[in-house]
């Protein structure tokens, strides 16, 4: 089954730990907003993928 990555952009604070973090899943905006680029998350990431939502202190990323 694959697993989309998303964020809630409503409660992101826009600080970059998560594109700072991993590149390959998330970048910014031009703005400075995350912009998820894994659709879906490589199967090979799903680790990553998973420590960078317990990263997230707003938690508005999510792994479903
Ligand atoms: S770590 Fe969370 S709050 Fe910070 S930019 Fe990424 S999604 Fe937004």
């Amino acid at each position: 089954m694959s697993e989309q990555l998303a964020v809630d952009r409503h409660a992101c604070a826009g600080h970059g730990l998560c594109y700072g973090a991993s590149p390959d899943l998330v970048n910014c905006d031009d703005q400075g907003d995350p912009v998820i680029v894994a659709h879906p998350v490589p199967a090979e990431l799903l680790d990553e993928a998973r420590r960078l939502v317990e990263l997230c202190p707003e938690r508005a990323l999510t792994l479903d």
